[in-house]
């Protein structure tokens, strides 16, 4: 049976997540209502404002669904703000923000700093054969990691050289990084191997 993948459709880059996606040969479908998200059976949340897309989960009525489908094993991926929605704790939040969590990390919101705001760097993640270019919009950067969470990706030159920027917990993935802008699609065949297995 072919695998189906919601991609979070509140806001943020779902196109592009969508397109990678039926590359790697998933069915990838847009979730904005629990209807939808009871139809797949794994979801990416993708880049954009974690704010924003917190606050519109609460208005779609979407959060607590959400949350209880990864406490149940659904398997997600989550890339920029995706993963800061996906990380059990966050840095830098806005008062009031929520994040879904699922992941043992604590992130830092806009980690990068003024100066490399948005850059780009090659580097490796683990289950991804060689180098990957990896592109940096106003990214988080993964703080710390709790026992249950390990580090699958790590910059790897520059000022910002050995942050933690790709994460896995079981069937969750999470990137600092936009690997649906690049043309790329090795994260997004490697997070479907993940659905598949799980
Ligand atoms: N800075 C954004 C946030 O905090 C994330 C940026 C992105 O997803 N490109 O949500």
């Amino acid at each position: 049976m072919q695998t189906t993948v919601g991609v979070l459709a509140l806001q943020g880059d779902v196109r592009e997540h969508v397109h990678a996606l039926e590359n790697v040969g998933a069915r990838a479908v847009p979730v904005r209502r629990t209807s939808e998200l009871d139809a797949v059976d794994a979801l990416v949340i993708p880049g954009g404002e974690s704010t924003t897309i917190d606050k519109l989960l609460r208005a779609f009525e979407l959060f607590e669904p959400v949350r209880q489908r990864l406490r149940a094993g659904m398997p997600a991926y989550g890339s920029c703000a995706g993963m800061i929605l996906l990380a059990d704790r966050v840095i830098g939040g806005i008062e009031g923000q929520q994040t879904l969590g699922g992941i043992d990390v604590t992130v830092r919101r806009n980690a990068f700093g003024r100066q490399v705001d948005s850059f780009e760097s090659d580097l490796s993640v683990d289950g991804v054969e060689g180098p990957l270019h990896a592109v940096f919009i106003r990214a988080p950067w993964v703080e710390e990691v709790g026992p249950a969470a390990s580090v699958v990706g790590r910059v790897e030159g520059g000022p910002a050289a050995g942050r933690i920027v790709a994460v896995r917990q079981g069937p969750l993935l999470a990137s600092s990084f936009h690997p649906e802008v690049t043309g790329d699609t090795r994260v997004h065949r490697l997070f479907v191997e993940i659905v598949r297995e799980s």
